[in-house]
């Protein structure tokens, strides 16, 4: 049995972690800038990140690799180091999560375009996500989840990937923040299906927009394929800004009170934050789930 299922077995819902480059631009990370790159440059900032939110009482970490294939880390001149960095990002977490905790490897869209819409083709972007997959399994993950997708044919390609890179379980949940569907137009219930077509463990959404929207989105997953395995990490609702800083109004409060809605309504079995939340987020909807 894998870790993840040895987990859930024990508990009903599993809390995930909350945001990492909001909180990381906090410390003093550059806006624009991959916060993976701290995995080798300010490790114990990407620790601290972690340890806050087990404190709150996550029983998952992502590690800090979401920007970490080579086109990604191409934008910010680290294309060479996508080993290192995400061999760093994997070890930083399991360090600190022990054997107490899961850990799952972080793996987020390429940044680019794939063909017929741009020049990367399918193979390349599934030889990336393997070269990721790879790196972060050799660290000591437990599963490895993709998220925050948009094109179908990239969450496939990175489907691909993975499994060849690894056997770990498979997580893949995409962002619904285009008028309920993705940036790419796919609506929930057609990605509920295509990947839960392609034998992924568990599907879901995480980023989007608002709490409610991303509700919807799960709601219309759970109507189209009434067997999956659900999970959800919606944003702390929409940005604003106050001077410099981006502020994301949901309160740790609204947040716990969504959390049971999305576990009595849809089922969901794993809920975290996304952009925007907080260790105060985690422990707010941990408290109302437990
Ligand atoms: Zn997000």
């Amino acid at each position: 049995m894998s870790q993840l299922k040895a987990f859930m077995a024990q508990k009903p819902v599993l809390i995930a972690d909350g945001a990492a480059g909001t909180m990381l631009q906090k410390v003093g990370l550059k806006p624009g800038r991959a916060p993976d790159g701290w995995n080798l440059e300010n490790p114990e900032a990407v620790r601290a990140l972690h340890k806050g939110y087990l404190d709150a009482g996550a029983d998952i970490l992502y590690t800090n690799t979401f920007g970490g294939t080579r086109y990604r880390l191409g934008r910010d001149g680290l294309g060479d180091k996508v080993k290192e960095i995400n061999l760093a990002g994997a070890r930083l977490a399991r360090d600190i999560a022990s054997d107490a905790h899961l850990v799952f490897g972080d793996i987020g869209p390429t940044g680019a375009m794939l063909e017929p819409l741009g020049a990367v083709t399918f193979e390349e972007a599934a030889a990336a996500f393997a070269e990721q997959a790879g790196a972060l399994a050799a660290g000591g993950v437990d599963a490895i989840i993709i998220e925050t997708l948009s094109d179908l044919n990239e969450a496939r390609a990175a489907v691909e990937g993975v499994r060849f890179a690894c056997n770990l379980p498979i997580l893949a949940t995409m962002s619904f923040d285009t008028k309920g569907r993705t940036m790419f137009g796919v609506k929930p219930e057609k990605a509920a299906q295509a990947r839960w077509a392609l034998g992924v463990d568990i599907i879901g959404a995480n980023c989007g927009r608002t709490l409610s929207e991303t509700l919807t989105a799960v709601l219309k997953m759970r109507e189209a394929v009434p067997d999956a395995v659900l999970m959800a990490k919606p944003n702390a609702g929409l940005p604003h800004t106050e001077g410099e800083a981006l502020v994301y109004d949901v309160t740790p409060e609204v947040m716990a009170e969504f959390a049971l809605r999305f576990v009595a309504e849809a089922g969901v079995k794993i809920f975290g934050g996304c952009c925007g939340s907080t260790p105060a987020h985690i422990k707010a909807l941990a408290t109302a789930l437990t």
